[in-house]
């Protein structure tokens, strides 16, 4: 490998596990990703990287929908929308980039002109060998900013780490205060973790040069994306809610803070580490359907709590469920928010989701 100036590494390779293990290892910092080659091919591009455990995505898509309406050249890469070297761009576009941290954690090029840390909680411990390595890599977003670049980041604790590591660029710190009324016409915004991607949007919007007017009412039309708490159906005083995205618990705990008296289906491979707190939601779940090849994981951790059934596919779930929905009287919401990965019984999460869809609305006939 002494000849080669660049191995591009695929996101979804590990490095610990992949065939070319030692060459790879040895020739780390020769590793670049994607991310890199646009940033080093489109020097004059701005851009506004997202990443975070959760919300990349609804962030994404706010601002883009925001900047859209308002009259920007915007486009939506990585992660979310185009593979980012499909993008074609000039120095009017604003790209929008969703940044995993496998794709950071080999980047080396990546310099966003605003750059988004949302949050951070334990997730991909698989992937990355403890909390402080998929910290680190998440951080590395701000690593080659310099000081007309802008850093995003509301948490405290991230905040401190900011500081301690003297990054260039300009920290804004993101109120947990909503902006007035931004949420107020549009429910899928009102939901509590979409607050938090909301506030962000809010302000990267306005530092760009949109008007506090402008930016509500470019939101009122604000549609959610699929899977994530994706309010599907409503059939006598039953919601039916399709949270496929949330893989894990972290992700699903706001669902079931946010209503009462769920019917909550759930299962599938959890997350290394995760683990179910319900002490706060226990009182708003009437009954939980576990689907997926982890039983066992999901019973443990539910049992003497609340009342299950094992369901093991997604299809009996349903069926059981409806036959529970018989006796119900009053309001009611079915939640599918799996607080796990799809890939023990299906393609992804989006297959997960869709198949659900359609079984509710096979039975609910
Ligand atoms: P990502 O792209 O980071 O995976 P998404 O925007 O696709 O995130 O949302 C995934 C799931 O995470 C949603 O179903 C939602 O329940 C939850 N979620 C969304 N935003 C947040 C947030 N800011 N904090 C915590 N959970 C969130």
């Amino acid at each position: 490998m002494n000849n080669i100036d660049f191995i591009v590494l695929s996101p979804g390779i590990n490095l610990n596990n992949a065939l070319l293990k030692s060459k790879l290892i040895k020739n780390k910092k020769k590793i670049i990703t994607d991310l890199d080659l646009f940033y080093l091919f489109n020097p004059e591009a701005k851009t506004i990287g997202i990443t975070g455990t959760n919300g990349k995505s609804t962030t994404c898509k706010i601002i883009h929908h925001i900047l859209k309406k308002n009259g920007y050249q915007v486009k939506l890469g990585g992660n979310i929308g185009k593979p980012i070297l499909d993008i074609l761009c000039n120095s009017n576009t604003i790209v929008i980039i969703e940044m995993s941290s496998f794709q950071l954690a080999y980047s080396k090029f990546i310099k966003p002109n605003f750059g988004v840390l949302l949050n951070l909680s334990i997730d991909h411990l698989d992937w990355h060998r403890n909390f402080s390595d998929y910290k680190n890599s998440k951080f590395k977003i701000f690593f080659n900013q310099g000081k007309f670049d802008k850093a995003y980041i509301s948490s405290q604790a991230l905040i401190k780490f900011f500081k301690n590591e003297k990054f260039h660029s300009k920290l804004i710190k993101v109120p947990k205060k909503i902006s007035p009324n931004s949420n107020k016409f549009n429910e899928y915004l009102n939901f509590k973790p979409n607050l938090q991607n909301l506030n962000f949007a809010y302000r990267i919007s306005r530092d760009i040069g949109v008007n506090h007017a402008s930016i509500l009412k470019s939101l009122r039309d604000f549609k959610g994306l699929k899977h994530r708490y994706e309010i599907f159906l409503r059939k006598k005083n039953i919601s039916f809610i399709n949270d496929s995205k949330a893989t894990s618990f972290k992700s699903s705990e706001y669902s079931l803070e946010a209503n009462k008296n769920i019917y909550w289906i759930l299962g599938g491979l959890p997350k290394k580490g995760d683990k179910i707190r319900l002490t706060k939601f226990q009182r708003n779940i009437n009954r939980c359907y576990i689907i997926g090849k982890k039983t066992a994981f999901f019973v443990n951790q539910l049992r003497n709590k609340i009342k299950y059934t094992v369901s093991n596919n997604l299809k009996s779930a349903v069926i059981n469920l409806f036959k529970d929905l018989k006796f119900e009287n009053g309001r009611a919401v079915v939640l599918f928010s799996p607080a796990s990965a799809s890939y023990d019984q299906f393609k992804n999460f989006e297959q997960r989701g869709d198949i659900f869809k359609k079984l509710v609305k096979l039975y609910a006939k």
